[in-house]
């Protein structure tokens, strides 16, 4: 090692990595300073390094609280994995781990212990507090949790100030990922943080490729999406149970190793098809949002929403599970007016429909019909500059989306057709109406003889009710809030009728065929120089993978992630020695798992030669 600083030292013995991400050297320093900090950071920004490498650069033991068991698992696992002493302390422990996660904490085994706040503050608490020993810092995760402001408010949170009492002059430290200033400042104050750094990341994901599409037949759009991720990880998000027990279903018949996920199915069903994902035996899950806070698998490379969240807020949480290792991933947003209706009516049923959630609800749709780059659009949201001119990862910047030559004439042929059918129907019945469509409803109410009958004949009707969605979020028409949602114009879209220069900056594209598809590019991300060779020991290094995981029954990326596979695929080392400094790999790894490795890779060879 070439290093004498001793992050760095511990970096490369422990996990394996020659450098720090952005941010976390600062604050890494913070926490070996003692003062107290808040660290936001974008999901896969490499948060947990921040507080786990000074917790074994210090002496003494870290007190990390986490909101979930399954998280807490996963980092103790890896840990553990990396020859680091941790573990965790929850409910889901039997009596005998218990006594002896509380004898090790006595015996001074463990550098980080984790536990939820409940264990913390209140009546479950005295067991485990009384075992500790005064940690040498609190790292609080998933720190949105205290804040009503974020997405997954944990009421216990709010009581975690109290440590203070309990150990005066701790230093604490709070990481989330939730970017806006009201939950930043929520955190600060509700921690009691004195004084603290903040340090705050850029939120993009530079690795995400974002894509927006009108919904206009969701299976044919979703065969589109798996076609470019065969045999890969992928969420699906849906908005309906009914809608995911269908969908998922309907994977499977394709020969998709897909599994269902929601609230209604049973506990011990839901904790098996997440297994099954976490370990690799299924690759997509088709799920409601209840599925994915604690989901830390890193190979996720798509997340599909067949309906459009809330906000933009949930957006970027939901979409952002995917490409946690930094390696290309694609989130696709298929949505349409009625999402947004169905949420205004959700809403105001619970008495929840506020005028702040009517503009969360705005901007989502304005994300979804924006016609722009979609990068810049999310982090200008978020509050903070876009530099480049051009992301090379949306739909917009790859030029999928095609403006269409004469936006103004498309548009006032569809208001006037609104207008025909005098405001009384929906976005179906126009859209047949426009097309010619000489269906049953058109005829019987005498819509065939309408002058907007046919007036978009050549155009598919998925793409006119593409243009319909773009005028709804453009505000040139509305929808009623009702059962049967009609259309009606607004006054800009009177305005646009009567005078067609009232509009000269507006802008209707059509999809163009994804770029992926058009070049047909190989589907296993960021390989285009692979050879096949590596592709096909890529492959084997998998499987020995998922042969080591279910014999030690922890999930596969505690093993190794993809990117260090990758390495090994292009490195080919023929030695336990040779694996030092590949991505990933720490002297316990090595140790552990090298071998089994190496002689993959040597097999490899052989039936190469042979
Ligand atoms: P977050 O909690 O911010 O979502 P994680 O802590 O899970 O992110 O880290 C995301 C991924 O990045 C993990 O696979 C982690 O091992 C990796 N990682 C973190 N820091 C580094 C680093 N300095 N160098 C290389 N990989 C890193
Ligand atoms: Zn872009």
């Amino acid at each position: 090692m070439h290093t004498s600083d001793p992050l760095e030292q511990t970096l490369a013995r422990y996990w394996g990595f020659a450098t720090f991400r952005p941010l976390q050297r600062e604050a890494m320093d913070a926490i070996l300073a003692g003062r107290d900090s808040l660290v936001v950071l974008p999901t896969g920004g490499g948060k947990s390094l921040c507080f786990q490498a000074p917790a074994v650069v210090r002496a003494g033991l870290a007190l990390v609280v986490s909101p979930l068991i399954s998280l807490m698992k996963d980092q103790v696992d890896t840990l553990v994995a990396n020859g680091v002493g941790a573990a965790c302390f929850n409910s889901a422990l039997a009596a005998d781990e218990r006594a002896s996660v509380l004898l090790g904490l006595r015996e001074g085994r463990y550098r980080l212990v984790y536990v939820a706040p409940e264990r913390l503050v209140g009546s479950a608490s005295t067991g485990f507090l009384d075992a500790l020993p005064r940690p040498e810092f609190v790292a609080i995760d998933e720190a949105h949790c205290i804040s009503q402001w974020g997405h997954d408010f944990r009421p216990e949170y709010r009581q975690l100030a109290r440590l203070r009492d309990r150990y005066p002059g701790i230093a604490m430290h709070a990481f989330t990922a939730t970017a806006t200033a009201r939950v930043r400042r929520d955190i600060v104050s509700q921690l009691a943080l004195r004084d603290p750094l903040e340090l705050v990341g850029s939120f993009d994901r530079p690795n995400l490729t974002y894509r927006a599409l009108p919904r206009t037949g969701l299976k044919r759009q979703l065969e589109a999406v798996l076609r470019r991720h065969a045999a890969e990880a992928g969420i699906i998000y849906c908005s309906s149970r009914r809608e995911v027990d269908a969908l998922a279903a309907w994977l499977q018949t394709s020969g998709i190793r897909a599994v269902p996920y929601h609230a209604g199915l049973d506990d011990a069903d839901r904790h098996r098809n997440q297994d099954a994902f976490l370990d690799e035996r299924a690759d997509v899950v088709v799920a409601t949002v209840a599925f994915g806070m604690g989901i830390d698998r890193p190979d996720v490379r798509f997340v599909v929403h067949a309906g459009a969240p809330q906000s933009l807020e949930h957006y970027q949480q939901e979409s952002g599970r995917a490409g946690r290792d930094g390696l290309p991933a694609e989130c696709i947003l298929i949505y349409s007016s009625a999402d947004f209706l169905k949420w205004r009516v959700m809403l105001e049923r619970n008495g929840e429909l506020t005028d702040a959630r009517r503009a969360l609800l705005r901007e989502m749709e304005r994300y979804a019909a924006s016609v722009g780059c979609r990068h810049r659009h999310l982090v200008r949201y978020f509050g903070q500059a876009y530099e480049p001119t051009g992301c090379a990862a949306c739909d917009y910047c790859l030029g999928e989306l095609e403006a269409v030559d004469d936006p103004v004439s498309t548009a006032r042929k569809i208001l006037s057709c609104v207008a025909r059918v005098g405001q009384r129907f929906g976005v179906a019945h126009v859209t047949n109406v426009l097309c010619g469509s000489d269906s049953e409803t058109v005829s019987s109410r005498g819509h065939q003889r309408l002058s907007t009958f046919g007036l978009l004949k050549n155009v598919p009707s998925a793409e006119v009710r593409g243009y319909i969605e773009q005028l709804l979020a453009d505000g040139l028409l509305r929808q009623t809030d009702d059962a049967y949602p009609v259309l009606t114009l607004t006054a800009d879209g009177v305005a646009l009728l009567k005078d067609a220069a009232s509009r000269p900056e507006l802008t209707l594209v059509r999809q163009a065929r994804p770029s992926a598809e058009r070049s047909g590019a190989r589907r296993t991300p960021g390989t285009e120089s692979w050879s096949d060779a590596e592709h096909a020991l890529f492959d084997r290094l998998r499987a020995v993978r998922l042969q080591i995981a279910h014999a030690r029954g922890v999930p596969p990326y505690v093993i190794f992630h993809d990117t260090t596979l990758r390495e090994l695929a292009r490195v080919k080392p023929d030695s336990v020695d040779a694996l030092r400094g590949i991505y990933g790999i720490g002297a316990r790894k090595a140790e552990t798992f090298g071998e089994a490795f190496i002689d993959a890779i040597r097999e490899y060879h052989q039936s190469q030669g042979a």
